[in-house]
Parts: structure tokens; C-alpha cells; sequence
């Protein structure tokens, strides 16, 4: 890494290639499609992201890119970014300066949640810490343009979830850890649903309100404590201790 560059975005960079790596360790990839996308501080229009044509495990700390909203690469770099890729992040980083980092995938639990009218299931454990906190968005095509940005953010409103109906699902919160947090319960409650759904018999329903207290408890324990944190940090050992160290030179 560069001499000028700041001790925080050193960190920051440390950190997303770690949630790029966790992504790859829990199987959650696409190839070499898909994003992870985090603000540098203090330059609310500069991200980092991956290489285009890298696999999730081969990002590291000094490979990530720095473009700007349209996904256009704005430091000299070896690799080159996917600005086509990146429409989704930059819409949502520009609306939402709550928004920090923002994750897409498409998983199969993800994309057959997608795929369904009713969309996410509320009566599974983490199905009802989303109660009332995504949004959904129809299929317009590969999402490439900047016209289909407004109604995205429409579908997204104030929340943190959007499900890109017939699609896959993009999370955001304030930093890494808690947009991984968020990812983790959405995957969570997708897995469930599609396992439930292969069960013949009803459900056992929650109630509203039931569903609405789980909701808001989920919500601060990503916002207001160190969980997420403490998570993600503990899902790293455990990856390092499996898998060794993460890139040349990683000392953790
Ligand atoms: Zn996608």
C-alpha cells in the first residue's frame, strides 16, 4: 500500500477484503460477478470495490479499486473496475449517506426468495427480524442502467434490504461488519424458507406485533451495539484458522 494513504482507509481495505474473503469461505459467490462496496472517509463520492475478473479469494487489502458513483476507476490501478456492475452500489451509496457499504448477491436461497410473489417469509426466526424492513423491486433486466436508478432507490425508500425481484438481494448499512450482519440474517431467513417450503403442513404464524418487536430488536443490535463486530471478527478467525492467511504478506 501506498505511504500517503491513510491509516483508516489501510484498515478499511484490510477489512473489506476480509468480508470479500468470508463471502467466498460461506459459498455465497457469483464467479467473479457481484460487489462489495464500502465509502472511503471523508471523500463521500470515492468507494472501494473489487477487480473486475478476480475471484472473491483473491482480493486483497492492495487490489481493491477506488472509483467514483458510476463505478469509474479514479486512482491508477493494475486491475480494472466493472462500472456496469456498479450502478446498483453507486445508486445506492449516492441516495443513502446512511449507506456506507452496501453487498449483493445471488445466492440460491436468495434468488428463489426472489423469485416469489409473497417474497421473504416472516415466521422464521430471522425471517422476523426483517418484518417490515425490506423492500422490493421488479425486474427490469440486468441492472446496467442509469435510468433504472430512481426506481431502485424508490423500491429501497428508508430501508436496508431491497430484493431485486427474479434477481438477488442487495443489503446496506454503516460499515462492513453490519452490512455482513444484515447479509447473514437475509441468507439465514432464505435458507429457512426454502427448507420449510419442502415440509407438507402449515406454518406456525407470528403475530404482527410478535414480528415487528423481533424486528426492531434486530435493528438496534446492528445499529446500536458491538455484535456485528464482534461477528465478523470471530467469523475471520475462524477462516484464517482453517485457511491460513488470506493474502501474501497477511499478518493476522
Ligand atoms: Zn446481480
Amino acid at each position: 500500500m501506498t505511504m500517503d494513504m491513510t491509516t483508516e482507509e489501510m484498515q478499511l481495505r484490510v477489512r473489506l477484503a476480509e468480508c470479500y474473503h468470508l463471502i467466498n469461505y460461506y459459498g455465497w459467490t457469483e464467479m467473479i460477478f457481484n460487489h462489495i462496496s464500502v465509502r472511503l472517509p471523508g471523500t463521500p463520492t470515492r468507494y472501494l470495490v473489487n477487480p473486475f475478473g478476480l475471484n472473491y479469494d483473491e482480493v486483497t487489502p492492495d487490489n481493491l479499486l477506488v472509483v467514483n458513483a458510476d463505478g469509474q476507476l479514479i486512482t491508477e490501478a493494475e486491475h480494472k473496475p466493472n462500472p456496469a456492475g456498479f450502478a446498483l452500489h453507486g445508486a445506492i451509496h449516492t441516495a443513502r449517506d446512511d449507506i456506507h457499504c452496501v453487498i449483493h448477491t445471488h445466492t440460491n436461497a436468495v434468488c428463489a426468495v426472489a423469485m416469489k410473489q409473497a417474497g421473504f417469509s416472516h415466521d422464521n426466526f430471522y425471517g422476523a427480524q426483517l418484518f417490515e424492513r425490506v423492500g422490493y423491486h421488479a425486474f427490469e433486466g440486468i441492472t446496467l442502467y442509469d435510468e433504472e436508478r430512481p426506481r431502485m432507490l424508490e423500491s429501497l425508500g428508508d430501508k436496508h434490504v431491497l430484493v431485486l425481484r427474479n434477481h438477488g438481494i442487495a443489503v446496506g448499512e454503516a460499515d462492513v461488519a453490519r452490512t455482513f450482519f444484515l447479509l447473514w440474517i437475509v441468507q439465514r431467513a432464505a435458507e429457512i424458507q426454502c427448507h420449510a417450503g419442502q415440509i407438507p403442513g402449515p406454518d406456525v404464524l407470528i403475530s404482527d406485533d410478535i414480528k415487528r418487536g423481533c424486528a426492531r430488536d434486530a435493528a438496534t443490535l446492528i445499529s446500536g451495539s458491538s455484535a456485528a463486530d464482534r461477528m465478523f471478527d470471530a467469523a475471520v478467525r475462524k477462516m484464517r484458522k482453517e485457511r491460513g492467511p488470506l493474502w501474501t504478506g497477511d499478518k493476522a
